[in-house]
């Protein structure tokens, strides 16, 4: 099969990573034969640079033509003068509203050897394996009114949260989705007892589970939840929230990893469906950033990025099978001893970004 794909490596350890990423997805061309047809160019401080903008339109035109964008990060010391009338992190917002992508899924899985590295007991972060998918284009971020102004009593400002039932209805069907592909647990997350929109919001959920009797849905209010989600982790398998309660709840689920280095994300602009082949636009990332202090050292852990490609595969390309190679391949490697100096304890072997690509890629190629 043939794929379209941009690829946007950014800033700082974007090209670091990326390059690793990219070795990889060859390495899954390679196996199972298919073609990735990639289209490079630059985003953010790199793009400023070139072009004077964080984005060009004939990126953001590139970007709506693809299967799935590639991106790894922008940002760093060079660009961040407050005076500055361009900003890397514009290139990265306006790539996501024109590309429509409404579903942020975070993926997040504590290793066994990095359980350490929470600041959580062992006990509490090990065997952790959720998704939190976040609502990503409307909610308090967006509604209008939203401004702030002078009055004789002192000065004012105003937030909107506002939902349509079309849009509460697409993201919660992301969340059955992706539950029904794993094990088939549903946590809608929502303040039901204070906000109208989260009353529509558990009164949609509630409607639609029907739908889905393959998969159990529970509800819980999002204070409860992020008291539930340090206490015991381990009870959740997805959850599904609306924009702000996903914003804060996603940071904190990524506590539960150890290693931002580890943490990759999806945001697409459609359903990804478990069983069959359909396919929906999407942007991968990893969740960390340019991580300046490290760059150009071979320092940098790929895995996130690569973790962001298999996401790829699986929800915009249509390859599941693919996918878990990759993550398989990621795990094989893990359990190898090889480490990042991300995640490198005493006694361990460390390995450069390039060296944790070969290897990924190897394993790969050497799995039955
Ligand atoms: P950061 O994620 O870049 O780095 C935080 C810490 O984690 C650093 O110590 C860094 O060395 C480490 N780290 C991050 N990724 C790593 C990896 N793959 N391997 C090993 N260690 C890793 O966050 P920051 O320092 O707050 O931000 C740096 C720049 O990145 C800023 O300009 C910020 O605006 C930008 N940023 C961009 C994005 C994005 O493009 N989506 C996201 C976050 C931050």
């Amino acid at each position: 099969m043939q794929f379209n794909i941009l690829v946007l490596p950014g800033d700082g350890i974007g090209p670091e990573v990326m390059t690793e990423a990219l070795k990889v997805l060859k390495g899954v061309g390679r196996k199972f034969g298919h073609t990735f047809n990639l289209t490079n160019d630059l985003v953010g401080g790199a793009a400023i640079d070139a072009y004077g903008v964080a984005l060009r339109d004939e990126t953001a035109h590139q970007a709506r033509a693809s299967h799935a964008v590639l991106f790894g990060a922008v940002g760093g010391p060079k660009w961040s003068d407050p005076a500055a009338q361009v900003r890397p992190e514009d290139g990265l917002l306006a790539l996501r509203k024109s590309m429509g992508v409404y579903a942020n899924i975070r993926p997040v899985k504590s290793y066994p050897f990095l359980v350490n590295a929470s600041p959580l007991k062992p006990a509490v972060v090990d065997g952790v394996d959720l998704i939190v998918v976040r609502e990503l284009t409307g909610g308090l971020y967006y509604g209008q009114p939203k401004r702030r102004w002078s009055t004789q009593r002192g000065r004012r400002g105003v937030d909107t949260m506002k939902y349509s039932e079309m849009e509460i209805e697409r993201i919660l069907r992301v969340g059955f989705e992706l539950a029904r592909g794993r094990r088939k647990r549903l946590t809608s997350v929502d303040k039901a007892n204070v906000l109208e929109t989260s009353r529509l919001w558990r009164q949609i959920a509630i409607e639609l589970a029907p739908q889905y009797p393959d998969v159990t849905v529970d509800h819980q209010l999002v204070d409860s939840c992020a008291m539930q989600l340090i206490q015991n982790p381990k009870q959740f398998d997805v959850l599904v929230m609306e924009n702000t309660f996903g914003d804060i709840l996603s940071d904190e689920a990524s506590v539960l990893a150890g290693s931002l280095g580890m943490l990759p994300s999806a945001s697409l602009a459609g359903i990804p469906a478990a069983r069959s082949r359909r396919r929906a636009r999407g942007f991968y990332e990893p969740v960390h950033g340019t991580a300046p202090d490290i760059a150009g050292q071979g320092k940098a852990n790929p895995i996130a990025t690569v973790l962001s490609t298999a996401m790829m595969l699986r929800y915009s390309l249509g390859l599941p099978k693919e996918a878990q190679a990759v993550e398989q391949a990621v795990d094989r490697v893990l359990e190898g001893g090889q480490r990042t100096a991300d995640i490198v304890a005493q006694g361990e072997r460390q390995v450069t970004t390039s060296q944790m690509g070969n290897a990924i890629v190897e394993a790969l190629a050497s799995a039955a």
